[in-house]
């Protein structure tokens, strides 16, 4: 090699260093959000939770949206809806609805099994009360006629996790208010550097969820009040469950909009979507006075 080519080659390593893309950008993790069907307002919602997610600065966030109908009337649409979850670090579920055909259940199962993430908001959880996969994977569900025989209810009671088998259907909800969360894991990744109890804005406060209860981890709970309706049991809020190689996020918070402009929220969704991405937490927590316990903090997005 001569030596002009040599100081040519060295130019074009130069101006391909130079031009690389920030580490930053690389460092993004893909987000797809699921939604096309569900008996709360996800057309509103979709565009929120993916506010929140690209806010933090982590997530590239793309929206699917799966059939309006049932496979059963419209089996050409769901035959062509096969989004391919393997371009994803982590699926945010926000989606309540019809069971999906068999093909789309393995592949998401798949997914989840060989080390894919996954969040489950709300109302998520209320999904499928007959597939056993996602039953294991969202570790407890409500509604939909799901009662004793889907498994266990989990309660923190006398400073421990319990799981409560007593019969009942599963699922319940008292009024909307603001409550507290309390972290039960505090040395876990998406709940290191949180306080202890934080508030949340009004919301409907789940109770009686009930499933297989597998390799779950309470990462939070709050009193459900007989006050406004509840139970007078505390009741899990947030879970962090494994699946095969792969990680669960679920947070039962989340009914609408005005729950979604929670701090509360939105840093626990945060979080838990880059733990279920990555098993680790890389954002910062917020100052302790950002998230107090005495009042809800309010952030809005659109
Ligand atoms: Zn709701």
């Amino acid at each position: 090699m001569t030596t002009h080519r040599l100081l040519l080659s060295l130019a074009t390593l130069l101006t391909l260093s130079l031009f690389a893309p920030p580490s930053h950008a690389a460092d993004k993790l893909n987000a797809l959000i699921i939604d096309g069907q569900n008996n709360h307002d996800w057309k509103a919602c979709t565009p929120i939770l993916k506010s929140i997610l690209q806010d933090s600065g982590r997530f590239t966030v793309t929206v699917s949206t799966a059939p309006s109908q049932s496979p059963q009337k419209t089996p050409d649409a769901w035959a062509n809806y096969n989004p391919k979850f393997a371009d994803y670090d982590v699926l945010i579920f926000n989606y309540n609805g019809d069971l999906w055909p068999q093909t789309l259940r393995t592949n998401f199962t798949n997914y989840v099994r060989n080390g894919g993430g996954l969040v489950i908001v709300h109302a998520a959880d209320n999904s499928f009360p007959d597939w056993p996969e996602f039953n294991e994977m969202i570790a407890v569900g409500g509604w939909g006629g799901r009662n004793q025989q889907s498994g266990p209810m989990i309660r923190y009671r006398n400073g421990k996790i319990v799981f409560d088998s007593s019969p009942g259907d599963g699922g319940t909800h008292g009024a909307q208010h603001p409550f507290l969360l309390e972290s039960r894991e505090p040395n876990h990744p998406v709940m290191k550097g949180l306080p202890q109890a934080f508030r949340h804005a009004p919301d409907e406060l789940y109770a009686k969820l009930r499933g297989p209860c597998k390799n779950v981890t309470v990462l939070a709970t709050a009193f459900s009040d007989p006050k406004t309706g509840g139970t007078n049991e505390n009741e899990p809020i947030l879970l962090a469950i494994d699946f095969g190689k792969g990680r669960v996020f679920h947070t039962v918070i989340g009914h609408g909009p005005e729950a979604m402009s929670s701090l509360a929220f939105q840093i626990t969704l945060q979080r838990g979507s880059e733990f279920a991405a990555t098993a680790k937490v890389t954002l910062p927590a917020p100052n302790p006075a950002d998230l107090p316990a005495d009042k809800p903090v309010l952030r809005n997005f659109k």
